[in-house]
């Protein structure tokens, strides 16, 4: 079979999901951007932003006039810690079936400046970040009623950000939510099967092939997976087997912040603009049990296709098949592995 051509479908080890490809329908050169949108300069300071320092958040709450990172509770979060467990099944047959999830819901700004992103920061200021990051997996993954911590960036307003402000969010829950929950039952199962790390064996086989690798340093590897959905989507994974955040050294922590930023400012020149993208840290689950098989990684997933304007929809087929793409991952990569090496 001829990947670059022949339509096939390609199994994503992770979730165990599958994807369609068409890379003939791909095949016309690449033409370009087509569309331009300009600029939107945003200032130093906003005084309407709800996350720039010394502002009011809704509820009159007074940021502190904080200087690096700056965490606190969501206003309007979407899980309290205080909702009870209980597990109601209307009809006793499993068919309207519901579970009380605690959890805790927070926001993390990135920096004082309303108009910076982790690809404008300063390197220093993005490793701060990261062990802002790191604190707070430890502080919420340590509760005992919290069994995963996700870790999240939504990035423009193409993906739903509701503010430009530099911020992720961090939103800690009982149970494993279910993107996370199909990895864990892949790795667990990978690491019984063949005695080895399911992401080390596999990063070790696109060290080997390059073909799909972006950029990478010590601690390190931004690829674009043999099985991604989204056009330029990337996945970074540890060199190292560790499963958390906690686990870094501050070497790596280091080479974290620096493939983030490297990353997002790459996305920045495809289409010359700020690249909208979900980007999220997956890491071992926060339950009383140890997680060994789990790898520590990273996840970006940005929508725009064509130009700064043309996004990808997961609709028709995809919505009611699978998923399916034309750009193969091997073009994607090489295209950014271009735009991420010019930068240097
Ligand atoms: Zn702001
Ligand atoms: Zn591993
Ligand atoms: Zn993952």
């Amino acid at each position: 079979m001829k990947l670059t051509e022949e339509p096939h479908r390609r199994l994503n080890p992770l979730t165990r999901e599958w994807v369609l490809v068409s890379p003939h329908r791909a095949l016309r050169p690449w033409q370009g951007e087509t569309e331009k949108l300009p600029p939107e300069a945003q200032p130093r300071y906003d005084p309407s932003c709800y996350l720039c320092p010394g502002n009011r958040r809704a509820g009159g709450v007074h940021n502190p006039d904080y200087g690096g990172t700056f965490v606190f509770n969501n206003d309007f979060a979407a899980l309290k810690p205080d909702t009870s467990r209980e597990r109601l099944d209307i009809g006793g047959r499993g068919l309207v079936v519901a579970e009380g999830e605690p959890g805790i819901c927070r926001v993390i700004c990135f920096s004082p400046r309303h108009d910076l992103t982790l690809s404008t920061m300063e390197l220093t200021d993005v490793e701060g970040v990261v062990r802002t990051w790191t604190q707070q997996f430890q502080e919420l993954g340590a509760l005992p009623e919290i069994g995963h911590v996700q870790i999240f960036e939504n990035r423009g307003a193409m993906m739903g950000a509701s503010n430009p402000h530099p911020h992720s969010q961090v939103w800690a829950t009982s149970s494993l939510p279910e993107a996370p929950a199909k990895e864990f039952a892949s790795q667990t199962e990978y690491s019984h099967a063949h005695g080895s790390c399911l992401l080390c064996d596999y990063t070790k086989l696109e060290l080997e092939q390059e073909i799909r690798i972006v950029c990478e340093n010590d601690s390190f590897v931004a690829l674009v997976p043999f099985w991604a959905v989204w056009p330029f989507e990337i996945l970074i994974c540890s060199r190292r087997h560790c499963s958390t955040l906690l686990e870094l050294t501050v070497q790596e922590q280091s080479g974290l912040a620096s493939i983030l930023k490297q990353v997002s400012s790459t996305y920045d020149r495809v289409f010359e603009v700020p690249f909208p993208y979900s980007m999220g840290l997956h890491q071992a689950p926060t339950d009383e049990a140890a997680h060994p098989e789990w790898h520590f990684h990273a996840h970006f997933y940005p929508p725009l296709l064509r130009s700064a304007k043309v996004r990808k929809f997961m609709v028709g087929f995809e919505m009611l098949g699978t998923p399916q793409r034309d750009i193969t991952a091997e073009t994607a990569a090489e295209r950014l592995r271009s735009l991420c090496t010019r930068a240097e």
